[in-house]
């Protein structure tokens, strides 16, 4: 039985494995399936405090890792498949193992959205992203697509500019779920050219095993076209990673996990940390910071429970 399990190894779920290993709680972490989370898909990392020259996102998470793993800190490969949160302790289903945990933190993080055709799952690396900031470099000079209508699309399209000769911003519709700030930024920007309304129907050429261009479709007049470009930014939102979680964790109308009073959650003993409770900020340290908290609530909750009179040891919904 584990005092602490915690649920991915990203920003978050690494600093609340630092603060819980350092408390004695010798927490175990599970990995998840995208183990070191957003930052290992991240190049160089300008905005994280104490990096004067920077640090690249990979390098940053495997020193967190090593810092966890210096106090006592358990990890696990592998995604959690079932839990129950119904009584303590909890059971958490990793793979064909089910583990005990007196308290479980959630830091299973958030993944890019895909647009779902075939092509650009075989050419994601090969000019398809999901990441400007990380990828963007690569396209100097060149022609590039993003595909999206929100804040991030703007953001990258905005961003890719510094690199890419032209940005061609495809949207589905003629209306921009974008802030307006944000989009008139985009607009004002003359390297950026408006495609829109248009699906993307293929990313081209898979038989090249490299990205030339995208096919496509007017939804309105169903009318098809080409458009060659050097690479694809899929800017299309974030999932949090909380499917397993539902029914039993409350989340929010996009599926992010309700915290209170920090990183309290609705099961008692169950907290919540980084990305999957936050599509606002979602940024290394804020990730970091609510590792952070969820921890030291943890910690607190196990001390309170040690102390108090044995009563019922079922979770108050
Ligand atoms: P979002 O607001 O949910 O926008 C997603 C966009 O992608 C929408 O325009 C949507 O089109 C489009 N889309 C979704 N699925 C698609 C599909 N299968 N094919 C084609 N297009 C698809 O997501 P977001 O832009 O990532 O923003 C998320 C949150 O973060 C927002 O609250 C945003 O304000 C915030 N954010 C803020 C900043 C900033 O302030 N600096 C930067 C980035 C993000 P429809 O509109 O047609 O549905």
């Amino acid at each position: 039985m584990y005092n602490v399990i915690i649920v991915g190894s990203g920003c978050a779920g690494l600093t609340a494995a630092i603060y819980t290993a350092r408390a004695n709680l010798r927490p175990l972490v599970i990995d998840g399936h995208e183990p070191g989370g957003q930052l290992t898909l991240t190049t160089m990392v300008e905005n994280f405090p104490g990096f004067p020259d920077g640090i690249l996102g990979p390098g940053l998470i495997e020193s967190m890792r090593k810092q966890a793993q210096r106090f006592g800190a358990e990890f696990r490969a592998g995604a959690v498949t079932e839990v129950d949160l119904s009584r303590r302790p909890f059971k958490i289903t990793a793979g064909n193992e089910t583990l005990e945990a007196r308290t479980l933190i959630v830091a299973a993080g958030a993944s890019a959205r895909m647009l779902g055709v075939e092509s650009e799952r075989k050419l994601i690396g090969y000019g398809v992203s999901t990441c400007a900031t990380c990828d963007g470099f690569f396209f100097r000079g060149k022609e590039v697509a993003v595909v999206g209508g929100g804040d991030t699309a703007m953001e990258e399209a905005v961003f890719l500019t510094r690199f890419a000769s032209r940005v061609h911003l495809i949207h589905r519709r003629n209306e921009f779920r974008a802030s307006r700030i944000m989009l008139d930024r985009a607009r004002a920007n003359d390297k950026i050219r408006f495609v829109t309304p248009a699906v993307v129907e293929e990313v081209l050429d898979v038989s090249k095993g490299a990205v030339e261009g995208v096919r496509l479709r007017n939804p309105e007049t169903r009318e098809q076209s080409a458009l060659a470009v050097d690479g694809v930014f899929v800017a299309i939102g974030h999932d949090p990673n909380t499917r397993v979680f539902r029914g039993q964790l409350d989340v929010d109308a996009n599926g992010y996990l309700i915290t209170r009073e920090g990183s309290k959650t609705n099961v008692e003993g169950v907290f919540a940390a980084g990305d999957v409770k936050d599509h606002r900020y979602r940024q290394a340290v804020t990730a970091a910071g609510s590792g952070c908290m969820a921890a030291m609530d943890a910690e607190k909750f196990l001390e309170a429970e040690q102390h108090a009179p044995a009563v019922s040891h079922s979770a108050r919904p």
